[in-house]
């Protein structure tokens, strides 16, 4: 049936949620590099890891960029590395994916919650509220490629003498007033897990710090705590980025601003295409961040109506989360009620995200600005 809309050229009828067949499609020269890795068996911490974290480091202009196991470690290893542990609290963001405060948990300490705004972050008029004498840290999240408000952020940090560890999982390259993510926290985690903006083949994560004694624990702790072959210095995890993966990071690190470009212009694409179709409403685009959209996600009325219409009609829509992270069973014990961040709570009823990416075609756009319009027209 889907096939049949008038309004796509009868071409389209199915939008893909992940773009990685067409990222990976043509993967000669990555196969090139890893025929040379292979040969030389350097594996462990290999030149490619080096290479990959010199690349990066550039791309977000940050001194220091360390390559780990995932980008949840990326933010683990950060909080270790700030002496975090048992009874310590770490405020961040209600809304966001599990990683985030499953990171402070694996350190011992405790998450704490600030409701969000509409454009996905922290509330920042809530913030100062939240902290507490055992507030050790601040973990603002730059949920769906947006930027979190950091200059005010930093200022309450400031205030009150708290480290800040950026989120920049889903928001690589994002920038406020200037700024790009990474440039605040004392250490920064991003992801290239195969959802993220840019992608390896399996797991991977990158810390960037600007300061070097963060650099110094943070290569300490994702091997070991090996200060070298035959001395530890600290207890540390198994915790290194891959040299196989390095290889990809590498071939694809330098693509990361045409990624980022094609995905604004796809959102572009959308935000005109879907203005003016009542039930739909997009959150309001801020001038002083430059928005990255790992997702396109708007507020719409009767949200699983249209996501039924949408799947049934091939469109891979998805919800950005259907159950707030506060209220899963794994966090029960931290003591919080359904109710207790109403503006998350509203979120997981109202979201909803569709495919966003540098291989989208505008004709598949078209088919789903087409499909939403016809789900509110009762077509
Ligand atoms: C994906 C993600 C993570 C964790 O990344 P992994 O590489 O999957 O461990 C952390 N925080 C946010 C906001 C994410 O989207």
């Amino acid at each position: 049936m889907a096939d049949r809309n008038p309004a796509n050229n009868g071409a389209v009828s199915h939008v893909r949620f992940s773009p990685l067949g067409q990222q990976f499609a043509e993967p000669d020269a990555i196969f090139e590099e890893l025929r040379e890795l292979v040969r030389s068996g350097d594996f462990t911490l290999g030149k490619p890891v080096g290479e990959f974290e010199t690349m990066f480091a550039a791309a977000v202009g940050a001194k220091h960029a360390i390559g780990v196991g995932s980008g949840t470690d990326a933010l683990k290893i950060p909080l270790k590395a700030l002496g975090l542990g048992p009874g310590d609290e770490v405020l961040t963001a209600a809304n966001t994916f599990y990683a985030s405060v499953g990171a402070i948990v694996e350190v011992g300490a405790t998450p704490r919650f600030v409701d969000c705004d509409d454009n996905f972050c922290m509330d920042v008029e809530q913030l100062e509220a939240a902290i507490t004498p055992r507030t050790k840290a601040l973990m603002p999240i730059h949920l769906t490629g947006d930027v979190a408000d950091m200059p005010r952020i930093m200022e309450i940090a400031a205030r009150h003498g708290l480290p800040v560890v950026e989120d920049g999982c889903q928001s690589l390259l994002g920038e406020r007033g200037g700024t790009q993510v990474g440039g605040w926290g004392v250490a920064t985690a991003f992801s290239m897990h195969p959802l993220k903006i840019i992608n390896v083949w399996g797991d991977a994560g990158v810390v960037v710090t600007n300061d070097d004694e963060m650099n110094r624990k943070v290569r300490l702790l994702r091997n070991h705590g090996l200060r070298n072959r035959d001395e530890m210095e600290i207890f540390g995890y198994n915790s290194r980025l891959d040299s196989v993966q390095a290889v990809v990071g590498k071939w694809i690190v330098r693509q990361v601003g045409d990624i980022v470009t094609g995905r604004a212009e796809a959102a572009a694409y959308y935000d005109q295409g879907l203005a003016g179709i009542p039930g739909v409403r997009i959150p309001q685009r801020q001038a002083e961040t430059k928005h990255v959209y790992l997702l396109y996600m708007v507020f719409a009325e009767n949200r699983d109506g249209l996501l039924e219409h949408c799947l049934e009609r091939g469109i891979e829509a998805k919800i950005h989360y259907p159950i707030p992270l506060y209220q899963q069973d794994a966090l029960a014990s931290f003591g919080y009620k359904a109710g207790d961040f109403p503006v998350t709570d509203r979120h997981s009823r109202d979201c909803i995200s569709f495919p966003v990416d540098q291989h989208l075609s505008r004709a598949e756009q078209d088919y789903v600005i087409d499909t939403v319009r016809a789900f509110y027209q009762g077509g």
